[in-house]
């Protein structure tokens, strides 16, 4: 089961239409831009025209003094005999070809009328053509900006990574062991490393080889790079750094080259950390992949294979790299004498989230009332830098708001915005808010009155960014949380309650008008229900695994899930996950249809408060009916 489970908020969404390509609107952009200059021209003239028709009468009467044609534009300009000097000439429209048209050169010349005929190619003409050099010259250019980019991002055409070395270099990072906090087993692993960078002696005196690669393995914002940068800053060496993704250039060759520096550079320096960010870029097994072999990654890789072999009984240099693909990782990376050493870096539980709540609350003010404890108990499933973020969002709030230190409402808030969105305007359109309030009590209610389920923190119909029209939320419990396991009845209830908003939708309105708004509820019911059927155990399948975990999701080997099991089988996998989502949808209508008095209550307030905490709702569920006990989900005791 995913950590992302621990997220425990019922949305309801829009339907979202998705936005028209970017390409047509660029391209409309484009149209306009050519059609411009003509159509202002002929905007400014239109006060000024003359009819051919009566251009011509008035060539007849001898009025007209001096014609000037345009045989681009197929308009000649026009001077009557007795307009002013000055004025702006009359703007005859002709028909195609009448710029050389001799029949009316002849009739004008026969009324002495002064004619000039412009050649092709001129005027605005001129003007048509100045515009769309300038465009084509622009494209151009952008083009030749995007192509320098990618050459200079290639360390240059002619300078072949040499000169722009593309790693960084900090002789002092500043950071110390006591800035990570809530992964204490990596940090003990990594102290050793620290030891041999410090005193090398110490353990080659007694024949031991000091290992040079650690691989750190976690998913994203755990603390990899923080990790690696407190071993430097421990052990008081300088810190390589260099992203795999900036081994995948352009050129071939390049990627190699760059190891080539930044080792050489290293060496000069040692004893010293070189760390490789991101290195399942350069590191995939070779000759798979998609898109066949890539020539350049192999020989980045290659090189670096070199480069770690190539360290002399002990350099001083170790190579620590960061990935959260370890499955991916060509064998030959983790080979003894290579990355031998793994250390994993998971995301924290409590009291690694507590513990990184105190480092990034040092600099902050925060309110005497505030309780790092409840952050924590708040926000399973955030990584350390999440965590961060957390905390600085909240301080953001307290600035905007004007106040001098951070209080547990902006912590709360920012806890919101960064799980569900930014808070919106609230709805005024009655028929939809009410809708949508009937749904989340929906949710709500049985939140509340399904004994295995999790406490209500709260529900609000304030809608959010991304098309969020509001929110029910539970606090899961902790414990439950970090040992990561969860009863079939606790699954079972959190799959009603998901349904509760459509089944509350379909109790009010009728079946027929339930909305798109639960789309995301059915699919994680969807997912949960698979779950149960397929990993778990918990249907008439009985116990066993059909599909393979597979690790974490996040070591990314559920990306195509494996089945394992026959075209029968699938169906009955089907049947079972429909089995347990329409028992769950039966019962939670069942339950709804038994409260409708006490739903009425509870929407009548949600629509005039917006938003209500779980006791006052609590409150009002029990003037009505009895509340169970919730039952303390315990984690199934074998592990
Ligand atoms: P990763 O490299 O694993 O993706 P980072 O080390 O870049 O994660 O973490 C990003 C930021 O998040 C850090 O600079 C730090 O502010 C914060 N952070 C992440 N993990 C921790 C932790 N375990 N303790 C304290 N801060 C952390
Ligand atoms: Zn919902
Ligand atoms: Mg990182």
């Amino acid at each position: 089961m995913t950590h992302r489970l621990h997220r425990q908020t019922s949305l309801r969404r829009t339907t979202q239409v998705a936005a028209s390509g970017l390409l047509t609107a660029s391209w409309f952009m484009l149209q306009s831009l050519v059609a411009l200059p003509p159509a202002i021209a002929q905007a400014e003239r239109d006060e000024q025209q003359l009819s051919y028709g009566e251009f011509l009468q008035r060539v007849d009467a001898g009025e007209v003094e001096r014609v000037d044609i345009d045989p681009n534009r197929g308009v000649a300009d026009v001077v009557l005999k007795g307009d002013a000097e000055d004025a702006e000439p009359r703007e005859v429209i002709l028909f195609s070809g009448d710029g050389r048209n001799p029949e009316l050169i002849q009739r004008l010349r026969s009324q002495n009328v002064d004619v000039e005929v412009r050649p092709e190619g001129e005027g605005n003409a001129i003007a048509w053509i100045a515009t769309n050099t300038l465009l084509v010259m622009v494209l151009v250019f952008g083009l030749l900006m995007i192509l320098r980019r990618s050459a200079s991002g290639a360390g240059g055409a002619m300078n072949f990574g040499r000169s722009r070395a593309r790693f960084q270099m900090e002789a002092k990072t500043g950071v110390q062991f006591d800035d990570v906090a809530g992964i204490e087993e990596a940090k003990e692993e990594l102290q050793e490393v620290v030891s041999f960078l410090k005193n090398p002696e110490k353990f080659t005196a007694v024949g031991a080889r000091i290992p040079r690669g650690v691989l750190l393995v976690g998913p994203p914002g755990t603390g990899k790079t923080l990790l690696a940068k407190a071993i430097a800053g421990e052990a008081g060496v300088p810190f390589f750094s260099i992203s795999g993704s900036e081994f995948v250039e352009m050129f071939v060759g390049v990627g190699a080259s760059r190891v080539r520096d930044l080792f050489k550079k290293a060496k000069e320096n040692a004893p010293c950390i070189v760390f490789i960010d991101e290195i399942d870029a350069v590191g995939r097994q070779r000759g798979t992949g998609i898109g066949g072999g890539n020539d350049e990654r192999e020989q980045t890789l290659n090189q670096l294979l070199t480069e770690m072999d190539g360290f002399e009984g002990n350099s001083g240099i170790i190579v620590i790299a960061a990935t959260n693909r370890v499955d991916v990782l060509d064998s030959a990376l983790l080979r003894p004498g290579r990355f031998d050493r793994q250390v994993t870096v998971d995301l924290p539980t409590y009291r690694g989230r507590l513990d990184i709540l105190k480092v990034h609350a040092r600099n902050k003010k925060m309110d005497e009332a505030v309780s790092l404890e409840a952050i924590a108990r708040r926000t399973p499933g955030f990584s350390g830098a999440e965590l961060a973020n957390l905390l600085n969002e909240a301080a953001i709030l307290t600035a905007r708001r004007r106040k001098d230190s951070i209080t547990m409402e902006d912590v709360e808030d920012a806890i919101d915005r960064i799980t569900i969105g930014l808070s919106l305007t609230p709805l005024l359109d009655s028929n939809r808010k009410r809708m949508t309030a009937y749904h989340e009590v929906g949710h709500a209610l049985l939140t509340t009155l399904l004994e295995n389920s999790d406490e209500l923190n709260k529900v609000t119909i304030i809608p959010r960014s991304g098309g969020v029209e509001g929110f029910t939320q539970s606090l899961p419990n902790e414990d439950v949380i970090d040992s990561g396991l969860y009863t079939r009845n606790w699954l079972f209830d959190r799959i009603t309650v998901a349904l509760g908003g459509l089944a509350a939708e379909a109790e009010i309105f009728g079946d027929l008008e339930v909305t798109t708004g639960a789309g995301s509820d059915i699919k994680q019911v969807t997912n949960l229900a698979r779950q149960m059927v397929t990993l778990y155990g918990m249907s008439d399948l009985g116990p066993v695994a059909l599909e393979s975990m597979g690790g974490e999701v996040f070591l990314g080997r559920n990306l195509m899930p494996r089945s394992e099991y026959s075209e029968a089988m699938a169906s009955k996998i089907d049947q079972q996950v429909r089995a347990i989502a329409n028992h769950a949808y039966t019962r939670a209508r069942q339950i709804l249809r038994e409260n409708r008095p006490l739903i009425d209550h509870l929407v009548d307030r949600l629509l005039e408060v917006e938003t209500m905490e779980g006791n006052e709702f609590r409150q009002i569920v029990s003037q009505y009916t009895h509340i169970p006990d919730k039952k303390l989900t315990q984690p199934i005791a074998a592990s």
